[in-house]
């Protein structure tokens, strides 16, 4: 690979760190060593109101007793609002105030976009109608007929989705006054120059918005792989319960528990199957990755 690799885990700190998040910190950590690459830790705690007050330690303490050790130091998006106020006043002419609020938007049923929330039927696109205030910040997406994002997706090959159609003009600063997810995600990817984004398979509908965001900031998009959640030999789907938040530093029967579980969920097969430390079983996961990919035929 010719540019270097930077690839990062963007865990939200709304409780601990569950089996789902676990499979996507393990999955860009192993893409990222895979390829000699850099693996940073972004807390997303934008969202002031869904954090969970020491649910990011424990994440941090948890990822270090596993032995996923981060590069650089860890960023906490609740310290960065000074880029997304810069971020949006730089693509200020693709957004508007909006004054509607839930009920206004979900009673005008043209839709509902794939991560559940109702399709912005573009009410104040043009101003802000006599007597109304503003309650968030909208940006605009290109009309119907020129909405179409393409992306390949190394795991799930072509994804398209129809802006207009599919998302809508979607929220930048919420109601609440918090910065939304999808601005935040995006300006700190491009700030941090990261190049290949590994995460849940949840996240793949909000990808076109997030290039579309990219574009209006004249950045390139990265790789994307979304991870899907498998079933594990037993054929037992993915809990949110994990053992994982048992583990703590010096614990390795226990962490080695979790990473094998966790590998299991990820589809990898290991060799050894049975690793005897947590350093015995990163040496067998990375290869497993790398052979992974080969199977799934996913961009490398
Ligand atoms: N913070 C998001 C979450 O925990 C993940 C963001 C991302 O990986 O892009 O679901």
């Amino acid at each position: 690979m010719n540019q270097p690799y930077i690839g990062r885990f963007a865990p939200s700190p709304s409780g601990p760190l569950h089996a789902g998040s676990l499979v996507a910190a393990m999955a860009s950590y192993l893409d990222a060593r895979w390829h000699d690459g850099t693996w940073l830790i972004r807390i997303e705690d934008i969202d002031e109101g869904r954090s969970v007050p020491g649910a990011a330690e424990g994440m941090l303490q948890l990822l270090a007793a596993l032995g996923m050790a981060h590069d650089g130091e860890v960023v906490w998006q609740s310290r960065r609002k000074h880029l997304y106020e810069a971020a949006a006043a730089r693509i200020a002419q693709d957004t508007y105030p909006c004054g509607c609020n839930r009920r206004e938007i979900a009673d005008s049923r043209i839709g509902v976009a794939p991560d559940g929330s109702a399709i912005y039927p573009g009410t104040c696109r043009h101003g802000l109608g006599p007597g109304r205030t503003m309650r968030s910040l909208r940006v605009r997406v290109p009309a119907a007929g020129d909405d179409e994002i393409t992306f390949i997706d190394r795991f799930a090959g072509p994804v398209t989705q129809h802006l207009a159609r599919d998302a809508g003009d979607f929220v930048l600063k919420r109601a609440d006054g918090f910065w939304a997810y999808q601005l935040a995600v995006v300006v700190d990817d491009i700030e941090q120059g990261v190049t290949d984004i590994v995460r849940g398979a949840d996240l793949l509908d909000s990808t076109p918005r997030q290039i579309h965001l990219q574009r209006l900031l004249h950045a390139p998009t990265p790789r994307y792989l979304h991870v899907p959640v498998v079933r594990n030999s037993n054929g037992e789907k993915l809990s949110k319960q994990t053992g994982a938040l048992a583990v703590t530093a010096g614990d390795a029967p226990a962490a080695i528990a979790v990473l094998t579980e966790t590998a299991g969920f990820l589809g990898l097969v290991l060799e050894p199957a049975a690793p005897d430390s947590i350093d015995a079983f990163w040496r067998a996961a990375i290869p497993a990755w790398g052979r992974l990919l080969a199977q799934h035929g996913a961009l490398r």
